[in-house]
């Protein structure tokens, strides 16, 4: 089994991208201790828990010789939240509107991994992780040419766009690797200027604790008055800084069922989402990735949503 296959087979199971990184020591992995001691990771204190184990996947997997990232696109044919002029409007990150993710792609690189242990020659040790795992995916990522992480943090395909899920099979294999993507932002700046609460702070540096995504998804408790305007209409998670990037103008929309938006958040409104009763978003939120939240957190946000619109009125 060489690299030439696995990449193969990533496709046949509906990964619309594959590389491969050599689990080596690279820079970019050495910015994480920095991010975290200037505060911006918040209160995701997890992060801080497993930052040695983040500085590089061979404290995960010891043995490990070789990252086989994944790309799977799941932009769906719905326009743009900057391309809405209605203020009622419940905005939901694109990600978070089919299927959980972490779920899915899990399965799916699982069945990778089941065929890799049936093609090798030999065993071998292997990790797979989607999002959650102790690891730095974006790194990897651009080692594996999937894209390169643009200002805005995220991992960006020059063919594809960035509305990309990523995955990794860590592995004691020594697969041939693909090349490094190279950074084309140049000098744009859109997703710096776009954001509404200045969350970037530096091309490729987020400050979590300003970003939409954060305030709405992974803060408890309230969110600080402060910034509560700016976040608008924006109910769970924000795609502002992805969707005005240019390599995003005209993305391939994802036909696979799973991504498809629920009608519970397709388009709604948000005093519409407020009526629903506790027990309709738990029966919506099944299986999505906005169960991290529980109904209180999309609750809170709502409230925050709603103040918002009342201050338009
Ligand atoms: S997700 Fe939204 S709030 Fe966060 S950095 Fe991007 S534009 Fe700013
Ligand atoms: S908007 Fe411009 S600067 Fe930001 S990620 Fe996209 S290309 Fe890079």
């Amino acid at each position: 089994m060489d690299s030439t296959e696995v990449k193969a087979r990533a496709r046949a199971l509906g990964f619309d991208l594959c590389g491969i990184a050599p689990a080596g020591d690279f820079p970019e992995l050495n910015f994480f201790p920095q991010w975290l001691a200037r505060g911006y990771a918040g209160e995701m204190a997890y992060l801080n828990r497993s930052a040695e184990r983040r500085a590089d996947v061979r404290n995960v997997l010891p043995s490990a010789r070789s990252v086989i990232v994944t790309g799977t696109v799941y932009n769906t044919d719905r326009p743009y939240s900057t391309e809405c002029d209605d203020p009622s409007r419940a905005q939901i990150a694109r990600y978070a509107w089919g299927d959980d993710y972490h779920a899915v792609i899990e399965k799916r690189l699982d069945a990778l991994l089941a065929w890799m242990r049936e093609a090798s020659a030999g065993p071998f040790d292997a990790r797979r992780y989607v999002d959650t795992g102790p690891v730095q995916e974006r790194v990897y990522a651009q080692h594996a040419g999937i894209g390169w992480i643009g200002k805005n943090t995220c991992v960006i395909n020059p063919g594809i766009g960035s509305w990309l899920f990523l995955g990794e099979i860590i592995c004691s294999l020594p697969l041939e690797p693909d090349r490094p993507s190279f950074d084309q932002c140049g000098a744009c700046t859109l997703c710096i200027e776009a954001c509404p609460t200045q969350a970037i702070v530096e091309p490729g540096v987020l400050d979590s604790t300003r970003c939409i995504s954060y305030l709405t998804i992974e803060l408890r408790g309230s969110v600080p008055e402060a910034l509560r305007p700016a976040i608008g209409s924006h109910v769970y998670g924000c795609d502002v800084c992805q969707e005005v990037c240019p390599w995003n103008a005209a993305p391939p929309a994802s036909a696979d069922p799973v991504w498809q938006p629920r009608p519970a958040w397709d388009r709604r409104t948000t005093p519409d989402l407020a009526a629903m009763s506790d027990d309709e978003l738990r029966r919506a939120m099944r299986g999505s990735a906005i169960r991290r939240t529980k109904v209180s957190g999309v609750r809170r946000n709502l409230s925050v949503a709603l103040e918002n619109l009342r201050a338009l009125e």
